[in-house]
């Protein structure tokens, strides 16, 4: 049996028509960057999420950089997030000559720790990104808090948890902007690159449909320096009929992780995610931990790879410690909780079609490569 991480072709096939006429609609119509199907996108996906406006971009990463843009975040400004996340967080942030502070994660979500927040605020400090990571929200609640009192933007990472909602109010909501990808591996891909911003404000929505085509108000004429970040109209066709499906695959991936709670529960070498209280958690990834540390993990994998089931490790080196990041003088030791989860954790396979048999088989492994 071969499982992978993600099985996006087994996705695909369970929507070929609708996809592929989707495609040809599109490709008779000969309008392919922005128009009208991206138009209509933003406007199902900002009633989808319960949003008030919806910019789409060329990327995940630069609706981030994007958002931090328009609300004029930029040099000797900083910006306080999280150590364990995807790269293109920190970068964003670099992108737009601000500094990337970084508050460790906590042990149980592995979000952002809250409580930690407040002592990283300083004069520069404008904004804070929280990144709902694997699915399930930040402390959204807490985070809110923190941010009013000290008058700082939020802009929320949502780029792994579009459909996630925290005491019933969908992820995006929370910031004045909070930013989704639909790079194929995410519960809402696309069949290549695509990015989007949300907002509460029309003004922030305008600037940012300035900034999206070269900064220019009308073709031509440019008032600021902008990019050329738009979402292909292509990509828009496809996510309009993918939006459709997507609370039926949230809740598909949620049920396939109680499957491996259950099948996991007797292994006491492994920890397990957990899902928080308010939260609903919609797992763009399941991933287990293993007590034993990185030489039990390496053991793992090798012995899944010889069985054919995939597995990932996100993350294995917390952000700080990064090479690309030593400018920014961190040691080991800084921010601890991210850097023991980075050598315990492991992602496997879980997508909306993966089947119980494939589950069993993937637990099973695990069990024997624990012994
Ligand atoms: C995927 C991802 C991004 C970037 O999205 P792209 O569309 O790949 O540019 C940003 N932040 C997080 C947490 C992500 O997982």
């Amino acid at each position: 049996m071969q499982i992978p991480l993600n099985d996006l072709k087994k996705q695909y096939l369970t929507i070929k028509d609708e996809v592929n006429k989707a495609i040809s609609d599109c490709l008779d119509k000969a309008n392919f960057v922005l128009g009208e199907a991206v138009e209509n996108f933003e406007k199902e996906i900002c009633k989808y999420n319960n949003s008030n406006f919806a910019v789409g971009v060329a990327s995940g990463t630069d609706a981030l950089v994007l958002a931090l843009q328009v609300l004029n975040i930029k040099k000797n400004d900083e910006v306080i997030t999280t150590p364990f996340t995807f790269i293109a967080t920190a970068e964003a942030i670099y992108r737009v000559g601000a500094k990337p502070v970084f508050v460790d994660i906590k042990d149980s979500s592995l979000n952002i720790d809250a409580q930690k927040i407040q002592e990283k605020i300083t004069k520069k400090t404008k904004a804070i990104m929280p990144v709902h990571l694997f699915g399930q929200p930040a402390d959204m609640e807490q985070i809110c808090k923190i941010a009013k009192a000290n008058n700082l933007h939020i802009i929320e990472d949502a780029a792994q948890s579009l459909g996630a909602e925290y005491k019933g109010i969908k992820v995006s909501n929370f910031g004045i902007i909070g930013c989704v990808s639909f790079y194929p591996g995410k519960n809402l891909g696309g069949y290549g690159d695509g990015g989007l911003i949300f907002t509460k404000e029309k003004e922030i929505a305008d600037k940012l449909k300035i900034l999206r085509v070269h900064g220019a108000h009308n073709r031509y004429f440019y008032i600021v320096h902008g990019y050329n970040s738009r979402l292909d109209a292509l990509q828009a066709a496809i996510l309009r009929v993918k939006l459709k499906y997507l609370d039926k695959w949230n809740k598909a991936r949620y049920n396939a992780a109680q499957n491996y709670k259950k099948l996991f529960s007797e292994i006491k070498q492994i920890i397990l995610p957990t899902e928080e209280k308010n939260k609903t958690h919609i797992y763009n990834m399941f991933t287990v931990r293993f007590k034993g540390g990185e030489k039990v993990r390496e053991k793992v994998i090798n012995y899944l790879q010889q069985q054919g089931i995939s597995s990932v490790i996100h993350y294995p080196l917390p952000l700080h410690l990064q090479k690309v990041y030593s400018f920014l003088k961190h040691k080991k030791g800084d921010f601890p909780v991210a850097e023991k989860v980075a050598t315990q954790i492991l992602s496997i396979p879980l997508y909306p079609e993966i089947t119980l048999k494939e589950q069993k088989y993937v637990a099973y492994h695990i069990g024997k490569a624990l012994g």
